[in-house]
């Protein structure tokens, strides 16, 4: 649950009494501001721009409004497969996630949904094309799919929601959504939530939006005091052994933990496993029923621990997480705030725990320059190094510090336009272009039971990065989002002045 609450009630919102009724059956007592701001604005049947990210309630800020307006008004040429709602997600996770909201709040109204996404059969989703859906929530590359096998039609469509369109662009949506908006009819509501407002997306809102109201919450750069941060300086290869030795020591009982690499959150679960700790890695390559088995069981505490890339992560809602553990720091610090923001919810206490190992002390520089405030070190003293360690499997180099990077206002080193090769050290392909670490190295402790975080003292004191990685070849979309800069805050101007 979002951790701020606002002065209006949900009575004042003049929704219809099927949804107080689904609004009181989840719990809620009160509107979270992106909902006190955006529902009327909604209701009113005009364009909403929303800066708003994951965790401020932004769902049933576009969820209820919609299916008040598709309630109060019967589809004016129904029909299978004629979705009058679409709403459009970067991932599967957030598009199965958005759609258990429609149900969660249209339980009471006869309203139709159906989410589709890639990765799985597309007979089960041709199958339900068949009936009559009001509410489509899909992914953009399986709704082509769709629209090219002639199972869809986007003709009849009222009302178009994109969600996380930040993320959508970062991970090259651009051309399908512009597909996508070219078979919608031209008389419609838009709405287009995004947690950054970058050149691109401020490009895609003025070509989409008509006079927009605009809401903005929850600024992205700023970590909840409700969610305790620490660091554990701890070599890289001593970091499984640590993280085993936290969660058995403290007994934690649900923990997410963010790797930088798909093969890194494989080898970590695995790893995990082998110390008697139950984990699952979920990510790009996992197939979709490995993922949602892996999530449900998260869920329901039957698996401790998830290990995570940051875009698996991504939309993924789990309430009240008592900790999150960053295994290898984010190449992009606004990263880490979306992270952490994972833990601390619900008015709960949560802990956000990073173990870093001396090569990434200036990504933690910058991630501390971001929220503005130090991360306390902490040392465990109940944990002891092994002895003998296995010889470290090697791990893709890390982009450049500095080089991947914009400013939130200058139009410089922003992510790479449609079509555009990425320039500069970007992260590798998984597998791809691996090198070594420096074998020289200070890395290894040279008394095992001396220092307790594995690092020789002088590893402890920031140094600059070692070597410049080899230019990389052009990447793959999850590879290339993993490297990605982050856009710059919302900053846009007043509705008011919004006209077009
Ligand atoms: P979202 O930002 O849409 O991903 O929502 C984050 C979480 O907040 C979800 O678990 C929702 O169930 C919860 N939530 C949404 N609105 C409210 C509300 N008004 N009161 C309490 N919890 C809410």
């Amino acid at each position: 649950m979002p951790n701020n609450i606002t002065p209006v009630t949900f009575a004042s919102l003049n929704l219809a009494e099927p949804l107080m009724r689904a609004i009181a059956d989840a719990g809620y007592t009160q509107p979270t501001p992106v909902q006190a701001q955006a529902i009327p604005l909604v209701l009113a049947g005009g364009d909403l721009l929303a800066g708003a990210q994951t965790g401020t309630g932004k769902t049933a800020g576009f969820t209820l409004p919609v299916l008040h307006l598709l309630n109060a008004k019967p589809a004016a040429n129904p029909g299978a497969g004629r979705p009058r709602c679409l709403i459009l997600t970067p991932t599967r996770e957030l598009a199965a996630q958005v759609e258990e909201s429609v149900k969660t709040y249209g339980k009471y109204l006869s309203l139709k949904s159906l989410v589709m996404f890639g990765g799985v059969n597309i007979n089960p989703q041709i199958k339900s094309l068949r009936s009559p859906v009001d509410i489509l929530v899909a992914t953009p590359g399986r709704l082509l799919d769709h629209v090219g096998q002639k199972t869809l039609d986007l003709s009849a469509v009222e009302i178009l929601i994109l969600d996380e369109a930040d993320r959508m662009l970062d991970m090259g949506f651009i051309r399908d959504i512009k597909k996508i908006l070219a078979l919608l009819p031209k008389k419609r509501q838009n709405l287009l939530f995004s947690a950054t407002f970058s050149e691109e997306i401020k490009t895609l809102s003025d070509g989409l939006l008509n006079n927009p109201g605009f809401v903005e919450v929850a600024r992205r750069n700023t970590t909840s005091e409700l969610v305790s941060q620490t660091v554990h300086m701890v070599a890289q290869k001593l970091k499984s052994h640590l993280l085993s030795h936290l969660i058995k020591h403290n007994d934690w009982k649900q923990v997410l933990v963010f790797t930088r690499t798909k093969h890194g959150a494989n080898r970590l679960a695995e790893k995990l496993n082998a110390d008697g700790i139950p984990a699952a890695a979920i990510h790009g390559n996992k197939s979709q029923a490995a993922r949602t088995k892996a999530l449900a069981q998260f869920k329901d505490g039957t698996m401790p621990v998830l290990v995570a890339t940051d875009i698996a992560a991504r939309g993924l809602d789990i309430d009240m997480l008592p900790h999150v553990v960053n295994f290898e720091l984010p190449n992009v610090p606004e990263d880490y705030v979306h992270r952490i923001g994972r833990t601390g919810r619900a008015g709960s206490n949560g802990a956000a725990i990073s173990l870093v190992d001396s090569e990434e002390l200036q990504h933690l520089k910058d991630i501390e320059r971001l929220i503005k405030t130090q991360i306390p070190r902490i040392s465990i003293d109940s944990f002891v190094p092994p002895t003998h360690i296995p010889a470290e499997a090697p791990r893709p180099p890390r982009p450049q510090h500095g080089q991947k990077r914009h400013s939130n206002t200058t139009a410089g080193n922003r992510p790479p336009r449609e079509g555009q090769a990425p320039t500069g050290n970007r992260a590798p392909r998984e597998g791809q272009a691996q090198r070594p670490r420096n074998p020289n190295a200070p890395q290894q402790p040279r008394d095992p039971r001396g220092p307790q975080t594995g690092l020789p003292r002088s590893a402890q004191k920031p140094r600059p990065p070692q070597s410049t990685p080899k230019p990389q070849p052009l990447l793959s979309e999850a590879a290339r989002h993993q490297a990605m800069p982050q856009p710059a805050l919302f900053s846009p101007r007043p509705a008011a002045r919004r006209g077009k």
